[in-house]
């Protein structure tokens, strides 16, 4: 009996490490040195990722800079773990590059980290290799690291190539958090990570890792098989899949773009070239009887049965996030109707 738990626990490490490998083998791939399985952490998707790598962080009085516009996830987590958030800006004629000087303003000695998603929801920008590197010596410049949110790693269908933030780890320490969810179309299958992407071991020394192993002690881990099919699903995967729902987003990109242009009361500064969202701007001097982004999207929803995000759910008032994934032909009967809706409230 004692001999069979011990070979089963074994073969229960041993397990375990081969997908931790598989994920490491995966994310070095694109970056400058490897990474190990040490430096990966497995979780219940990006959304458990983010549940853990913020109470790790948190301590009396501290605060955490976050996107204006992001994803909210990140707000409510921080307001359990009473770690402060501050917003700096992304700016929408700037390709919705981070407003570095807005970044340095809002930081003190109580900043733990600045969080960045990329490519960017809901924005719909992949940051270049230029601004990326710039953010970094930022950050290392206010002693704080990087949390860099890449859920949509490699979903890049622009002229922008996805470069993942860990290849500025020698300059300032990154958190990188990914999920199988977007990239490989199964959310509801709930498996992500978290890596520590730092050569310089930084997050060793401050106990941030001894952190993370502990909080993995009390939660719960991703369901059994999925740990197992991760490695088949890193390394078996075939390019045409990732090809096809790039051509499929790069051409949803597309048909949003030109509806977009034909509708006076919305301006979309940033084609979108990543992930599966971009955000438009209401003009209001164009439309009547219509007060603000939720008023907008209560009257779609009742008059079109088209459901959008007001903008300030992602913390910009008076604009909305619209989601392009979605089959075409639904695509195209979904923005037919926002246009319909926004001529019909146009002032004439
Ligand atoms: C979807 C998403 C997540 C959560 O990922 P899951 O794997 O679905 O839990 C985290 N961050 C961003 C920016 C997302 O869009």
């Amino acid at each position: 009996m004692f001999n069979i738990t011990v070979y089963n626990m074994q073969r229960l490490h041993s397990i375990a490490s081969v997908k931790l490998w598989a994920i490491a083998n995966y994310l070095s791939s694109d970056l400058p040195y490897r990474l190990s399985p040490e430096d990966v952490f497995l979780t219940v998707g990006g959304t458990q990722a983010i549940d853990i790598i913020l109470p790790v962080l948190a301590r009396p009085g501290a605060n955490i800079l976050l996107p204006r516009p992001g994803y909210p996830q990140y707000d409510s987590r921080a307001a359990c773990c009473q770690l402060e958030v501050r917003y700096f800006d992304l700016l929408p004629r700037r390709g919705w590059e981070v407003d570095l000087d807005s970044l340095e303003a809002m930081t003190d000695d109580n900043t733990v980290a600045m969080v960045l998603i990329n490519p960017s929801n809901p924005c719909g920008n992949v940051f270049t290799y230029q601004h990326l590197e710039k953010v970094a010596e930022t950050a290392k410049k206010l002693g704080i690291c990087v949390i860099s949110d890449e859920v949509y790693a490699h979903v890049a269908f622009g002229s922008n190539p996805f470069v993942p933030m860990g290849v500025f780890s020698s300059i300032v320490p990154v958190i990188t958090i990914g999920s199988l969810s977007k990239r490989w179309l199964i959310p509801g299958w709930r498996t992500g990570w978290i890596a520590t992407c730092d050569p310089n071991k930084i997050f060793q020394k401050t106990g941030i890792v001894a952190n993370i192993i502990s909080y993995l002690e009390i939660t719960s881990d991703p369901l059994t098989f999925m740990q197992a099919a991760v490695p088949q699903i890193l390394e078996k995967t075939k390019a045409e899949f990732h090809v096809k729902n790039l051509d499929m987003m790069r051409e949803a990109a597309d048909i949003f773009y030109d509806v977009c242009k034909e509708i006076p009361c919305l301006t979309c500064p940033h084609k979108p070239e990543g992930a599966m969202a971009a955000m438009v701007e209401i003009n209001f001097s164009h439309v009547k009887g219509i007060i603000d982004d939720v008023d907008f999207c209560i009257k779609l929803a009742r008059e079109e049965s088209v459901i959008l995000l007001p903008g300030v759910t992602v913390g910009l008032k008076n604009w909305l996030r619209i989601s392009i994934a979605v089959d075409l032909s639904d695509l195209q009967e979904g923005l037919s109707r926002l246009k319909a809706f926004s001529l019909r409230h146009a002032v004439s």
